[in-house]
Parts: C-alpha cells; sequence; structure tokens
C-alpha cells in the first residue's frame, strides 16, 4: 500500500517536473539556435510560440530568442487584457513578425516623431517599418527593456488593426490610434522587464 502511493508520489514528481519543461524535437532545437561559429554575420532566428515569427541578428551574446519569445507573449497577453483583440489582428501580425537587431543607431532624417508629435531628426532607437517589420537598435545595456522593441511592437499592434498607418507621431495629432495608455503599457512593462533584468 505504501509502496504504491510512493510511486504514485514519484509519478506525480515526474510529470510535474516533465509538464514544466517540454523537451523540444531536436529539428526545432537546432533550427532556433544562434551559432557563434558565425561570429558578425546575420542569422535569423525562430521565435518560439509564434507561427512565422523570426529574429534577425549579429552575434548570439542579444538579445537570446528566448528572451525575445518571453517579451512577445508578455507583450500580447498584456495588450489583449489592456486593449483586447476581438479580429485577432494583432496575435496574426505577432505570428508573421521580422524583427532586425542592429548594434548602430539609424540616421533618420525628417521621417521620425517624438512622443508628442514632433518632428524628429537624428537618430532612431527602432523603428516600425511595415507592420510585420521591426527595426530595433541594441544599445549597450543588453537588456530589451533599454531597447524600443516593446514601443515598436506597439507601432507594429496599431498599424495591425488600422491596416494604414502605425501612427507614428504618436500622441500626436496628426495620426489617430496612440494614447497616453500606450505610452503608460510601455512603460509598465519595461518596468517589468527591468525587475526580471531582461
Ligand atoms: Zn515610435
Amino acid at each position: 500500500m505504501e509502496w504504491k502511493s510512493l510511486v504514485v508520489t514519484v509519478l506525480a514528481v515526474f510529470l510535474t517536473v516533465f509538464m514544466m519543461s517540454p523537451p523540444e524535437p531536436p529539428d526545432a532545437r537546432a533550427s532556433g539556435q544562434c551559432n557563434p561559429n558565425k561570429k558578425n554575420a546575420p542569422q535569423m532566428i525562430k521565435i518560439d510560440g509564434f507561427e512565422s515569427t523570426w529574429q534577425m541578428q549579429r552575434g548570439c551574446v542579444f538579445p537570446s530568442s528566448r528572451n525575445v519569445s518571453y517579451v512577445l507573449k508578455m507583450f500580447y497577453k498584456k495588450w489583449k487584457e489592456r486593449f483586447g483583440d476581438k479580429d485577432g489582428l494583432v496575435l496574426k501580425n505577432m505570428n508573421n513578425l521580422m524583427i532586425e537587431w542592429d548594434s548602430r543607431e539609424k540616421i533618420i532624417t525628417g521621417t521620425g516623431f517624438d512622443i508628442n508629435g514632433k518632428p524628429l531628426t537624428g537618430k532612431a532607437r527602432g523603428l516600425t517599418l511595415l507592420p510585420g517589420y521591426i527595426w530595433v537598435w541594441e544599445n549597450r545595456y543588453q537588456r530589451i527593456a533599454a531597447t524600443a522593441l516593446v514601443h515598436e511592437l506597439v507601432h507594429a499592434a496599431l498599424w495591425a488593426k488600422n491596416k494604414s498607418h502605425g501612427d507614428p507621431d504618436h500622441e500626436g495629432p496628426d495620426f489617430a490610434g496612440w494614447t497616453p495608455e500606450h505610452t503608460k503599457f510601455i512603460k509598465e512593462i519595461n518596468d517589468l522587464l527591468a525587475r526580471l533584468d531582461i
């Protein structure tokens, strides 16, 4: 009687441990892994948990596709809670996303806007070039929270919803979509990520 319950307990523990970390199929692992031998050559790395979402990175130090997957999942969960996604357009877009990481900032000339909608010239930390294409400057902190990724994900989500633009002037008056609530949302997620050291 007693050994039986022991077996059940051991099995339950095994099952719990097993369920917490499901093994990845070897193919997925191989294709999703960054190859450090490629040095600074660009590599396309699949983002787990999303149908056809990839990142392009140079070098394998930052950011790990695992952390990007975590950020994307958290972003969508919180977006849905806060802003909804009745027609699933935001999720559909996130399932077909390309994120390009770059160690250098991009020089922009009069095409960007600051958070209040004022035209901006200078260096960009991130750009949403299409609803499904985000460019992000890595910066030197090696933390996703310190990059513009979450900010760009908001542009991409708004673009996916209204189908014509990602509200490039943010809270400014020329394009609709971005509200102070979106600005707050980005800060909340980045604060959370920073606390998790991501
Ligand atoms: Zn922006």
